[in-house]
């Protein structure tokens, strides 16, 4: 995504949080609704501070177990994207930084991957506990930099921590085998052991979880990490990454970076010391580190965009549809990836699920995240919200008519009503690519063979939604879509317990579950030789 942030040349970091002063980058045209949100930000103003005396509000990045600035003392400014207001300066860093980083990760890899698996799961519990008791803070925290509302902020947490709770379980677990052997002088070994420094590159939609759901299985199976969050959203990493210092996770297992990410991204890739690059994020950037990846044939693991399917068969049960669609759409604003992209909805049920999933989406409260009863933020950025319109009004320009909103809120900022549109085609860029934004495109179909092809219609292949009352379509439509992730009469899917991931370009590999060890984990056969007695 295109950014707009302000990087500071020569600026101190060290103390430079600069609580709530109006950034630069808010243009005029938004002037006026950010001093209208003077008022709403003095909650935020309050969690700022509250945060930076908790010792959470972390404006510098983890390099060796020492917070550090960039070298050339460059910063970024973290914005509050419902006022545009200043939340911190963090460091803007690059390659040299990074390479530092990732010396620290290999040198803790010789002492951390020869801990016993009890050692690691020990830490990991004690990290989890840490982000629990600390769940308000670092929901405020996610609030405060990338808006969504303080109650999915807090939901987040208890999300992302999960996975630290189940890895380090699952610490536990990774057991070799004994193979049986061909040749009796012989005795075949599979040992599990782990992958060595993992670069990990992360998305500002979910600033806790996308890190947690890679840095539990990581440290789980004795792999040692340099994270790289968003620039857009450093400050929850910063904050879990204080949090595993305290639970005991020794100096250099966790770096976090941040900065110019081309510099950081190509540092990672061309270290024959990072033997994994774990990414989630766009398509776009996804095929780049996998391609960049090829010099040191290094494993990856892709979390990539999704164009999600939520198919409304006439034999849903409605209230349940509308329940389900609602959620999966409108989450965080319809920033995620498996957000309901092409709401599908079979010729006999349209009408009413139209105007009843309008009803509902009428009734979504838009404001800032802090609010009471807000359960729309506003999106990332300025770049987000102009996607929003171009794929609006591409729809409109082809036919597209808008039932409800399509247009941005009248709070300004970067905040878009909720909305819903009709007649709909394929061609349109709200059925091709990724909305990432809180429009709802329903498209009729008639039988369940074309909704199959419409749905499978697509090169991502992340997540779909059937509603349906039908065992036996439920079953055979769950079959037919090529996707990693189907949710059958249910709009939220995601489960520390269950395997995250997509087909197609959606992405490599699994998150989560006890599939998502495997990613950090090399297979080592050992044969031993002249056995027999
Ligand atoms: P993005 O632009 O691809 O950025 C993701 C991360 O990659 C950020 O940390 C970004 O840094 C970094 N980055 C950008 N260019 C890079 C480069 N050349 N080398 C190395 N790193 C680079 O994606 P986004 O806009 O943040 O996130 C939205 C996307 O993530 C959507 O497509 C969404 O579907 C996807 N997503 C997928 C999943 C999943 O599980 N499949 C989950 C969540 C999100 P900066 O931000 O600092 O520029």
């Amino acid at each position: 995504m295109t950014l707009t942030r302000r990087v500071i040349s020569g600026m101190a970091v060290s103390g430079a949080i600069k609580l709530l002063s109006l950034s630069s980058h808010v243009t005029s045209m938004h002037r006026s609704s950010a001093i209208l949100y003077r008022q709403m930000s003095t909650e935020a103003q309050n969690v700022a501070t509250r945060l930076k005396s908790s010792g959470l509000l972390r404006s510098q990045a983890l390099i060796a177990g020492k917070w550090t600035e960039a070298y050339d003392k460059k910063v970024i400014e973290v914005t509050n994207p419902a006022t545009g207001d200043v939340v911190a300066n963090v460091p803007c860093m690059g390659v040299r930084e990074t390479n530092d980083a990732i010396s620290a990760a290999h040198e803790a890899f010789s002492t951390w991957s020869k801990t016993t698996a009890a050692e690691r799961s020990k830490c990991l519990r004690k990290w989890y506990d840490l982000l629990i008791a600390n769940k308000e803070e670092l929901g405020q925290l996610i609030t405060l930099e990338q808006g969504k509302p303080l109650k999915e902020a807090i939901g987040e947490v208890s999300y992302g921590a999960a996975f630290i709770e189940f890895f380090s379980e699952e610490a536990k677990r990774v057991y070799g085998e004994i193979i049986p052997t061909p040749l009796s002088d012989r005795r075949l070994f599979v040992l599990k052991q782990p992958v060595g420094v993992v670069g990990v590159i992360t998305p500002w939609n979910f600033p806790l979880a996308m890190i947690t759901r890679k840095v539990g299985p990581a440290l789980a199976s004795g792999c040692t990490v340099v994270i790289k969050p968003s620039e857009l959203t450093p400050l929850t990493a910063l904050a879990a990454a204080e949090l595993s210092i305290q639970a005991g996770i020794p100096p250099g297992a966790v770096n976090v970076v941040m900065g110019n990410a081309t510099e950081i991204g190509d540092a990672l890739l061309a270290s024959s010391e990072v033997r994994k690059i774990t990414f989630t994020g766009s398509t776009a950037v996804g095929k780049k580190l996998m391609a960049g990846a090829a010099n040191t044939v290094k494993r990856v693991s892709l979390e990539l965009g999704g164009n999600a399917p939520c198919i409304i068969f006439d034999d849903a049960d409605l209230d349940v549809a509308v329940k389900g669609a609602l959620g999966s759409k409108f989450r965080n604003s319809g920033q995620t990836c498996v957000c309901a992209n092409r709401i599908l909805v079979q010729e006999g049920i349209y009408e009413e699920f139209a105007s009843a999933f309008s009803n509902a989406v009428q009734n979504l409260q838009v404001g800032d995240g802090f609010a009471d009863g807000i359960v729309q933020g506003p999106l990332i950025n300025e770049a987000g919200l102009q996607k929003v319109e171009t794929f609006v009004q591409d729809a409109i320009s082809k036919g597209a008519k808008v039932l409800i909103g399509g247009r941005r809120h009248r709070l300004g900022m970067t905040f878009y009503e909720p909305t819903v549109m009709t007649n709909i085609k394929s061609e349109m860029l709200l059925s091709r690519e990724e909305i990432f934004g809180p429009v709802a495109p329903l498209h009729p179909f008639r039988t369940e063979d074309e909704a199959i092809r419409l749905a499978n219609d697509t090169n991502a292949g992340l997540a779909a939604y059937i509603f349906t009352t039908n065992i036996q379509r439920s079953w055979r439509v769950s079959e037919a879509l090529e996707y990693g992730i189907v949710g059958v009469n249910e709009g939220l899917v995601s489960t520390e317990v269950a395997p995250f991931g997509g087909f197609k370009q959606s992405g490599i590999g699994r998150e989560g579950s006890k599939y998502g060890i495997d990613e950090y984990i090399e297979v080592k056969y050992v044969c031993l030789g002249n056995m027999q007695s």
